[in-house]
């Protein structure tokens, strides 16, 4: 038979349509979908056949049923949610694919309620005029961090364009070589700081910047004197580079102010926790920098925002720079984030509280606990695998404290039947995927990251997957 000839017997649209399987689905399927699923599957039947070798037509026959079962499964996995939760089981507290920082249980409520209803977004209540949105977070932030005044745009990124491009467009800003950093995606301190119309003045070495550096850099031209948080990176061995009290200190000499991008912005000395110190946003007010921009969804622990905090005079000039209104947070992410920051008011409540903070403090034992609960799940679901408890390190991710490695439990699953990728694949492939991380040739789960609630999830999935 030749290739005309067979695709004359693919079944046409209506065919298909008037499938009793198909017809089953139309109750709860939407046509239109159905309709695109019974096409696209048509398509890649003759796709198949067209890119067949001349001497394979003849073994071909039309599977019809086939077909049909592919084209509800389609349609099922169609009105699925795509964006939908999963259980992450990599030990990588912000895992930047998996979207960051998990917010608390406890403001659910409040998040819904500016969601779903009228809100006082705008609105001065006690006046009835018009009020800014930012109104609802500034003395929060003024109350933890000891700042003048802040504002919040859609995340740090735009938060280092609005501030660069408001203090000094067209004019110098001065930087270390040691931090021209590489966030991830098109994030680059050189392309944000071109985007912005400023104009990169580098100094010093990668590994070692002086203040003579800055010094001999400054000109008539000079806007601000920058620095980057490595967040992401550490340069080590023989290295200098000028603290922020030095380059405080020269920027009030020459009346030039300094400008801290400071990454994660953490809340909290995270040193009492037997964490390595990371910079807190307190200590840079402290210092005396001008304006400092962070995150608000990396150890903040909040939702995807950038927080911008300093002297009034300049956050006064950025509210009026059109690209703050480009930038701006809906009223979703000022309730998630005004929620978020007042567990900040009590420390033991933010650590105790607020998932990420609760994570990346979480000690020994009760992740041993969790490893062993889950382990006594699995082990009575009497599934085709072995299970072991290992020790392993966790990582805090989103490029925060890159070299911290948190001592914890995971499991190692092995099963005779799947190849370790199929194992991999196949969780991930789950209604609410397990994303998982190979090791040596190993399956494993982290429990740092994982929810008692997941359990149940878990094992059901094993047990799908080794059936
Ligand atoms: C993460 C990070 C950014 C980007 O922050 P987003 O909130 O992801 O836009 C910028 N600068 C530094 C130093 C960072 O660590």
């Amino acid at each position: 038979m030749n290739k005309g000839k067979l695709l004359s017997t693919l079944p046409s649209v209506d065919e298909l349509l008037n499938h009793e399987e198909v017809i089953n689905i139309l109750g709860e399927i939407p046509r239109r979908v159905v309709l695109s699923k019974i096409r696209e599957s048509i398509q890649r039947e003759r796709n198949k056949v067209l890119s067949m070798k001349e001497d394979k037509l003849q073994d071909y026959r039309i599977d019809v049923e086939g077909l049909v079962k592919f084209i509800v499964k389609s349609c099922y996995e169609f009105m699925e949610m795509n964006l939908r939760e999963v259980i992450n089981g990599t030990g990588v507290v912000l895992h930047t694919n998996l979207g960051r920082a998990l917010l608390s249980d406890e403001i659910k409520e409040t998040v819904w309620s500016v969601a779903s209803g009228y809100s006082t977004l705008e609105i001065n209540v006690n006046t009835g005029k018009r009020g800014s949105r930012y109104s609802h977070v500034v003395d929060i932030i003024k109350n933890i961090t000891g700042a003048e005044d802040a504002m919040v745009v859609n995340n740090n990124a735009a938060a280092v364009l609005l501030v660069l491009g408001t203090m000094a467009k067209n004019k110098e800003v001065i930087v270390s070589r040691g931090e021209l950093v590489e966030i991830g995606g098109s994030f680059r301190i050189p392309e944000v700081m071109e985007q912005s119309g400023a104009k990169l003045v580098d100094v010093g070495a990668t590994n070692k910047t002086h203040l003579r550096d800055y010094e001999n850099a400054i000109s008539e031209d000079t806007a601000a004197l920058l620095k980057v948080h490595t967040s992401n990176y550490k340069i080590l061995g023989f290295t200098h580079e000028v603290s922020l009290k030095e380059l405080v200190e020269l920027g009030k000499k020459i009346n030039i102010p300094v400008v801290e991008d400071l990454g994660s912005g953490v809340l909290i000395n995270l040193q009492k926790y037997g964490l390595s110190y990371e910079p807190t946003v307190q200590d840079s007010v402290e210092a005396g920098v001008d304006i400092i921009t962070f995150s608000g969804d990396k150890l903040l622990g909040g939702p995807q925002a950038g927080i911008i905090i300093g002297k009034k005079y300049w956050i006064d000039k950025m509210k009026q720079n059109p690209l703050t209104r480009a930038f701006r947070v809906d009223k979703l992410t000022m309730a998630a984030l005004e929620a978020t920051l007042k567990f900040y008011l009590n420390e033991d409540e933010a650590i105790k509280k607020l998932p990420t903070l609760r994570m990346i403090t979480e000690g020994i034992e009760p992740i041993r606990q969790k490893a062993v609960e889950l382990m006594n799940d699995l082990l009575k679901e009497k599934l085709d695998l072995s299970i072991e408890m290992m020790d392993d390190f966790s990582q805090v991710g989103g490029g925060s404290l890159p070299l911290e490695k948190l001592p914890t439990k995971v499991l190692q699953l092995t099963s005779r039947k799947l190849t370790v990728n199929q194992l991999e694949e196949k969780l991930r492939m789950q209604p609410t995927p397990i994303i998982t991380r190979i090791q040596d040739d190993k399956l494993i789960i982290d429990l740092r990251t994982i929810k008692e609630r997941d359990y149940s999830f878990i094992c059901e999935a094993l047990k799908r997957v080794l059936s």
